[in-house]
């Protein structure tokens, strides 16, 4: 690994975030082109605040599914769908992995986000378990309910979702919140089962929900639960400024010290 005294965010001097959460062209929301190598040059070259070690985590939802399925809610409620491409995702799952695996001696980590089932199984073959270094598992979409349902539903499939085998949850509250406004209590008891499980939340800056990141932070310092760094980059500007992260910290009340909260929750 390169020494980079020169790697600064905004006018800080920091130690190198690992970032672990960020896509590639595998997953279709993701800049075209956008290639894992990227990543493994950044790092390389340490240019532009890179971080000392990347996890690419693409949409498990991309590796199994058509563009026209990936991004519905169905194969949510009706996890058949998952099995009726199990075999032709497993096979582009290989393929990903293994291109990942080729880079990891340069600062690149073999990672998935992926989502839960109603039957409770996460959306990729479980045999792929031991061949990445961190699973994480987020909502972008969930079964339509009636409004006043909304918030129940959201909060029971996102505590069984830290309780499947994820290493973090990946923005934890961008899905509710961009719906409703949660409250300390809300934000208190999905830390509390954070770190009951031992499930890292993520401080991520791809759409930025402030209010309740810094709840976030504040309750996880307190509760002792690990929170990670993501750019989640999709276009290759995104990665390397992690002004968001360390204005965030800042607000929460958390000096450079208080950085020490960031922890990876790579496996191996
Ligand atoms: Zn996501
Ligand atoms: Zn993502």
């Amino acid at each position: 690994m390169p020494s980079c005294s020169d790697c600064r965010v905004g006018i800080v001097p920091v130690a190198r975030v690992q970032d672990l959460h960020v896509h590639s062209e595998l997953s279709y929301c993701a800049e075209k082109g956008l290639a894992p190598e990227f990543y493994a040059g950044k790092i390389s070259s340490c240019t532009n605040g890179a971080p000392e070690l990347v996890c690419i985590t693409d949409h498990s939802m991309a590796a199994y599914f058509p563009e026209d399925i990936a991004w519905k809610w169905e194969f949510i409620s009706d996890s058949s769908i998952f099995d009726a491409w199990r075999d032709s995702g497993n096979e582009k799952l290989a393929k990903h992995i293994a291109l990942l695996k080729s880079l990891s001696g340069r600062g690149v980590s073999a990672g998935i986000e992926t989502e839960m089932m109603d039957d409770g199984r996460l959306c990729f073959d479980p045999a792929f378990a031991d061949k990445l270094d961190i699973v994480i598992g987020s909502v972008h979409f969930l079964p339509p309910v009636p409004h006043e349902e909304i918030f129940g539903s959201w909060l029971s499939h996102t505590m069984r979702l830290m309780n499947s085998g994820i290493d973090i949850l990946g923005h934890p509250f961008r899905w509710i919140a961009a719906k409703i406004e949660i409250g300390e209590d809300t934000v208190s008891s999905v830390v509390a089962e954070a770190k009951r499980c031992g499930v890292a939340l993520e401080l991520n800056s791809h759409y930025r929900h402030p209010r309740e990141d810094i709840m976030m932070l504040r309750a996880c310092a307190e509760a002792g639960a690990k929170v990670t760094i993501a750019s989640d980059s999709h276009r290759k500007e995104e990665f390397g400024d992690y002004s968001y992260h360390m204005d965030i910290m800042e607000k929460a009340g958390y000096s450079l010290p208080g950085y020490g909260l960031v922890k990876t929750a790579i496996r191996h």
